[in-house]
């Protein structure tokens, strides 16, 4: 079996929503040996080789696996998050345990687009990046062109849910958010 265990370690205000929990749990082992099959088998989900992470899609909730650990966000209680876990915790080792009928995929298969990312913008067109629009900035972002710290806007209370979710989703593809920016400084 190769998630053996895990245990919640955080449990801490969601940023995305603060009625909800950010819940951290650590794992026993190291589990990104799975990520390849999961990767192959599960339709909503981003595998990022290089940063060995996996985030799956549960309705609101995002999941993401890290080689020791699970992130779990938008979380109502404790009992949801262990019952979350338990899901997790059959779904890696059943497909783990089956991982001889599984072709692995190591690819990124469902690649951020520009308009992925223009969703968690402001979306106001003000131009204060220097940009025409936020779908001109969403394409250079992507591209590593532009830095996020750029989209002031972004940086008020009136977007905290957006730039929460904007974050995780540039983490998990590997992009960079610069230190000074990284919410979870604030936990
Ligand atoms: S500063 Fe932000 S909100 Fe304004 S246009 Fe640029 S990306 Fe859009």
């Amino acid at each position: 079996m190769l998630l053996q265990s895990y245990k919640i370690t955080r449990t801490l205000p969601c940023l995305a929503d603060p009625e909800k929990l950010r819940v951290i749990a650590e794992v026993s082992g190291e589990v990104y040996e799975a990520f390849p099959y999961l990767n192959a088998t599960l339709k909503d989900c981003l595998f990022n080789h290089p940063a060995l992470t996996l985030t799956i899609k549960k309705g609101e909730k995002l999941i993401t696996l890290h080689a020791n650990h699970i992130t779990l966000t938008k979380i109502d209680d404790e009992q949801e998050a262990e019952a979350l876990l338990k899901w997790i915790q059959d779904l890696v080792n059943e497909t783990y345990q089956n991982r001889d009928k599984i072709q692995p995929d190591y690819t990124m298969r469902q690649e951020l687009k520009p308009t992925d990312i223009v969703k968690l913008l402001p979306g106001t067109n003000c131009k204060r990046c220097g940009l025409l629009t936020c779908q001109a900035f969403a394409f250079k972002l992507l591209r590593d062109q532009i830095g996020i710290e750029k989209c002031s806007p972004l940086f008020s209370d009136e977007f905290t849910e957006k730039r929460t979710l904007l974050f995780e989703t540039l983490r998990n593809v590997g992009i960079k958010i610069p230190a000074e920016f990284v919410e979870s400084k604030k936990e």
